[in-house]
């Protein structure tokens, strides 16, 4: 007599609706999925307050919001594991007023103090269970411009059977960043390309069409929009929003600093799925692809433009096709959502006023988020319970911050252990044979 399984796989479908849905597993280790689209859910489990344990940390919220997601997936046993090494640092929600109708989600007490440790942490840990059983060496390459590469080199650095190349614009990020992209040693290695982030892409995905690159190393990518990243974002949002309500009864709303989408999906998700969470608003930089298609309906893409709060500087978001396929019409994604824009001159003012009025020391992403606040009208702020999703460090983004607010911002540990490793990168043109060079061993 044959037993059926106790449960079905969960799976997973591609936006553009045209590849074989898969389980967890699959779609991380093929990131895109072969139609071109990105892996979202076929189906939405039942996750209400009363699934979860009361005040348990956030590794566990994870293992119970993941769990169902994971049914009949190779990692399913391993999940609390992989949760707990990923998930080891806290993200802590702080009151800014005596009532806490106001408070900031601290996202940045990881390793590279951005909140892209978490999803970084999560699919590191994710593969090293799932190495090929041949023993050849996994290559990943990340072309950043930002907080990426530093996320993904912490999370990879000293794991055994992976390589990671991560490729940065030479002079075109902050001195700062740059030394978080280049203190790596060991299997990371920090390619310094001599062009732009737009060239950077174009030689990750060139590498990845290279047949003969393909047939000597084996390649894989560790972008945001691999489901392994976002889909556990979406347990501080779980966390945070579990805490308001056991505290006051109420859902908790979420201001969101927006670039790719991908950390605005993880919260989408997770209302969708029951939690707690009342608004979602985007807060976008002066880059309005974003906010003018709320407001006038018509999608139109275009280059990015540089902003002070650089990690959201993109022009045509990559997780647009997840929202558009949680939100097929206009009219409900509207009423799901609502975004704004906000130039580096309220940045700047908000960065003041947030220690002037707070003492708080913001990022320019999360100054975004204070300033799309200070806009609700009063009633609507009222209304709700209101969280700032702090985004990175301010410490990562000292040369905007410390001439604003006239002092110097503290380090956190993280980032002075981080700092005081020695700096190493290789330079290179922005051709495919230079980074082939580099990756095959023959520089
Ligand atoms: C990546 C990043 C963002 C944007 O997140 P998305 O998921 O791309 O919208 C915001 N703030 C900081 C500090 C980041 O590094």
């Amino acid at each position: 007599m044959s037993q059926l399984p106790m449960t079905e796989p969960f799976l997973f479908r591609s936006s553009r609706g045209q590849a074989p849905p898969c389980t967890f597993s699959e779609a991380l280790l093929q990131g895109l999925a072969p139609d071109g689209g990105l892996y979202v859910p076929t189906r939405w489990p039942r996750l209400g307050p009363a699934a979860f344990t009361s005040s348990a940390p956030l590794a566990d919220v994870a293992t119970t919001l993941l769990t169902p997601f994971l049914a009949q997936d190779r990692l399913s046993g391993e999940l609390p594991a992989i949760a707990g090494e990923a998930l080891d640092f806290p993200a802590p929600l702080v009151a800014l007023d005596g009532e806490a109708r106001l408070a900031v989600l601290e996202l940045f007490h990881g390793p590279t103090a951005a909140f892209k440790d978490f999803g970084a942490r999560f699919l590191a840990a994710c593969f090293a269970r799932l190495r090929p059983g041949d023993g050849r060496t996994v290559t990943i390459l990340v072309a950043t411009s930002g907080d990426t590469g530093g996320a993904v080199a912490a999370a990879f650095h000293g794991r055994p059977g992976v390589e990671v190349a991560v490729l940065f614009p030479r002079g075109l990020v902050s001195p700062t960043q740059e030394r978080q992209l280049t203190c790596w040693d060991g299997n990371v290695r920090s390619l310094a390309v001599r062009g732009t982030f737009d060239d950077c892409q174009r030689l990750v995905k060139a590498a990845f069409l290279d047949a003969e690159l393909c047939a000597r190393r084996r390649l894989s990518s560790a972008n945001s929009i691999n489901l392994g990243r976002l889909l556990p974002q979406s347990s501080y949002y779980a966390a945070a929003s579990l805490e308001v309500w056991r505290h006051y009864g109420e859902p908790a709303s979420f201001i969101i600093p927006s670039g790719n989408l991908g950390n605005a999906l993880a919260c989408l998700w997770a209302r969708r799925l029951g939690l707690p969470i009342g608004e979602v608003l985007l807060a976008h930089n002066a880059n309005r692809t974003v906010p003018e298609f709320l407001a006038g309906g018509e999608w139109r893409p275009r280059p990015s433009v540089a902003t002070l709060a650089s990690a959201t500087d993109v022009g045509d978001p990559s997780n647009m096709e997840r929202l558009r396929a949680l939100y097929p019409q206009l009219e409900e994604l509207r009423a799901a959502l609502s975004a704004c824009s906000v130039s580096d001159e309220e940045i700047r003012d908000r960065i003041r006023a947030g220690y002037r009025e707070y003492g708080q020391i913001w990022c320019p992403h999360t100054a975004t988020a204070a300033e799309a606040w200070e806009r609700l009208s009063p009633a609507r702020r009222r209304e709700r319970r209101w969280v700032l999703v702090s985004t990175a460090h301010p410490a990562k983004f000292r040369e905007i911050v410390e001439p604003l607010i006239g002092r110097e911002v503290p380090m956190p540990p993280t980032l002075a252990r981080l700092f005081a490793r020695p700096l190493q990168c290789v330079e290179i043109d922005a051709t495919l044979a230079a980074l082939r060079a580099v990756l095959l061993g023959e520089e």
